[in-house]
Formats: C-alpha cells, structure tokens, sequence
C-alpha cells in the first residue's frame, strides 16, 4: 500500500468504525494489526489520528485467560449472553499465541462464538501474536483503542496461557479472569505466583466434572497462604470461602474490607450455562471495586501505567531492530566476542538512538 492509500483507507476505516461500522472496524485492526508493513511516517500518522480521536471513557476491558481447551470460549459466548441481555455492546478479541499457520485455536473461536456473529452490537476478532514477546500482539493496545471508539462498552480479551503470558493480559485488561479445570491442580502449584499475580477472579470452568473441588481446595490453600505471608497489615479479607455453582462470596466493594481485594472463587460449567450468572456477577464487583474504592482506582492507575510502560519499551526495541539493526549486530558480537561490554554497548546504542530520532531528553 502506497503512504498516500494507506493514510486515505486508515482515515476512511477510522471514522466509520466511529460511526458503528463492524466493516469499517475489522479493516482498521487489521490496518492496525500490519501496520509494520507500513513506512514509519504513514505509521505514526495513523497512530496519531487514532490516539487524536476522543474515545468513550468507561470501557471494561475484561481478560479472559487460562490453557487451551480450558473452556475459554465456550465462556467468553456465555458471557456475551449475559452482557447482551443487559444491552452492553461488546467487542472480543482472541488472541492465539501460536503461530498463525495452525488455525486451531482460531476456528474453535469461530464455532463457539457463531451465536454472536449476527449481532451487529457485537465485534468479534481473532489475532495471532506471530511470535511477539508475552502472550500478547504488539499492536493489542492499538485495537483496543479502536474497539473502545467504535463503541465497545466491555471488551474481553481471551488469551491463552496460565505462566507467564498472563501477566500481559492483567497488564491491558481492567479484571482478569483466570480459567481453571477439574484435573489441574498440579497446574495450579507449578504456577502459583502467575496465578496470584493475574487473577481477579478464579472460575473453575468444567464443574460438572468430577475433581472440581479439588482445584478450589487447591485455590483456597494458596489464597490462604498469600494472606498468611502479606500478614496483618493486609487488611481484611473478606469472601474467604467460596465453592459451589450459584453461591456468591460475600464481599463489599465499597466500605469496610474495600481495600483489599481478595479473587473470588466461581465453580461453573460455560458448556451447561451453569454458575455464568454468579461469575458476571463476581467479574461485576470487582469493576465495582476498581471504580468505587481508593485502592480499586489506585490499581487501575498502577496497572495502565504499566501497561504503558510495556508499550513503550516494545516499541523502543521495535525501532531498535528495525532501524538500528545493524548497530545492533555489531555491538553484539562485539559483546559476546568479549571486546565490549554489554553496559558499554546499551549506552553506544542509546546515543544511536538518541541522535537519530532527535530525543530530547528531559533532566530538569
Ligand atoms: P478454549 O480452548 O479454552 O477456548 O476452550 P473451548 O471453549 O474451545 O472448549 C474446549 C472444549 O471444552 C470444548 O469441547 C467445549 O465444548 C468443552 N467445554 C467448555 N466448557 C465446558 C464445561 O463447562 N463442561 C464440559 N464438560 N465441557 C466444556
């Protein structure tokens, strides 16, 4: 695509997503999704305009996370049930880790999800991370922004992986969502910290399967024991116990015991549409929370601006290999052949930087 095209299309694209317009919509993430493919002035141009355009604030951005076949998006469809009935216009976003030759994961989104494709009110994208770092596409916070100026009151974002991708997702989503099964109590040990980092809520898909208790045995111990290791400065915690399909912990998300947040447990089964209505519920207060208490709000802050550190650092490292390859070539065999030292290195390509993209550094 010629500058001139690709500015005039994103422009066209960008506008009637504004408007409502699914096509409009699927076009621009995809410009969005290429946009390496792009000369770096049409890129930022496009980039400009979209982060120029004034998004509706108020977006849930809600992660849905956990191992393939865990039920993701037999749980995402129910959840969109849900939504939809409460008149929600919703967009969702899979995005599938593997490489984008295996078409797996992609085309069971497709079947599960194909209740929702009539709906106009609902936009559906798949994206395959082509390898990025994390679990997460590089351009997943551009498509956010995107979702969130069509329209998109909840956006859920379904990722693979309960290690170390999920901490990406926690990083763009407002509530995590981790998926867990009957059989997967050994997964929760071996990722215990991931788990206890990510999730705002635990839902134990599959509980109409034998074992289900266990793993929320599994996640209470482990709940128990970050309580034990935070000690009493914590704060209360409240909705310690939890099991069953349609009992609710009992909890405030405003008031006493509103600054700590401690994930709630939800038995449920996505397949038999058991137990959807007390995980909305759950996902539910823990926006509450984040919006109505001090500690929910000065989380939301901590986590977008990590999230835009994330951002930032990636496009730095985009730029570096994309423009500065070659300096960075040569400064690695530099290092690795033991002439150079790798502190050394990062300042000479920092100056590299610094002199090509005429930053102008801030000291005072
Ligand atoms: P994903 O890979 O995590 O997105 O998982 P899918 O949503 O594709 O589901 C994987 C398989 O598990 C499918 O065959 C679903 O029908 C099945 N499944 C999903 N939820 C449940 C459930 O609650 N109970 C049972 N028994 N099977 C389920």
């Amino acid at each position: 695509m010629t500058h001139a095209a690709s500015i005039t299309n994103a422009a066209e694209w960008m506008k009637g997503a504004a408007l409502g317009d699914r096509r409009a919509l699927s076009r621009f993430c995809r410009l969005l999704d290429d946009l390496s493919a792009l000369d770096s002035a049409a890129r930022s141009e496009v980039l400009r305009a979209l982060y120029s355009e004034v998004a509706p604030r108020g977006t849930w951005t809600l992660g849905i996370t956990g191992s393939p076949g865990a039920g993701k998006s037999t749980l995402v469809s129910a959840l969109l049930h849900q939504l939809r009935a409460l008149g929600k216009r919703c967009a969702v976003l899979a995005i599938d880790p593997t490489s984008p030759f295996s078409g797996g994961a992609l085309l069971g989104d497709r079947i599960r999800m194909q209740d929702h494709f009539q709906d106009p009110e609902v936009f559906i994208r798949s994206l395959a991370t082509r390898g990025a770092h994390g679990g997460l596409s590089r351009s997943t916070a551009d498509q956010l922004r995107a979702l969130r100026l069509w329209g998109a009151e909840v956006i859920l974002v379904e990722t693979v992986g309960v290690g170390q991708d999920e901490t990406d997702v926690a990083a763009v989503a407002d509530t995590t969502c981790v998926v867990l099964t009957p059989g997967m109590g050994d997964d929760v040990q071996a990722n215990k910290a991931g788990i206890l980092e990510t999730a705002d809520v635990f839902a134990v898909n599959k509980s109409d399967r034998p074992g289900a208790e266990r793993v929320v045995s599994d996640l209470q111990s482990m709940l128990a024991l970050g309580r034990i290791t935070r000690g009493a400065d914590a704060g209360p915690i409240f909705g310690a116990r939890h099991s069953g399909a349609g009992a609710l912990p009992q909890r405030s998300s405003t008031g006493e015991g509103a600054e700590y947040w401690e994930p709630p447990i939800v038995q449920c089964s996505a397949s038999l549409g058991q137990g959807i209505a007390e995980l909305m519920a759950a996902l539910t207060q823990h926006r509450d929370w984040l919006n109505n208490t001090d500690a929910g709000r000065e989380r939301l802050v901590e986590r977008r601006l990590r999230s835009a550190r994330t951002q930032v650092l990636a496009a730095v490292v985009d730029v570096l290999r994309r423009d500065h390859g070659a300096s960075l070539d040569e400064l690695s065999h530099a290092v690795a052949a033991g002439r150079l030292d790798a502190h050394s290195a990062t300042t000479q390509l920092i100056a590299v930087l610094g002199s090509s993209a005429g930053v102008v550094t801030d000291r005072t």
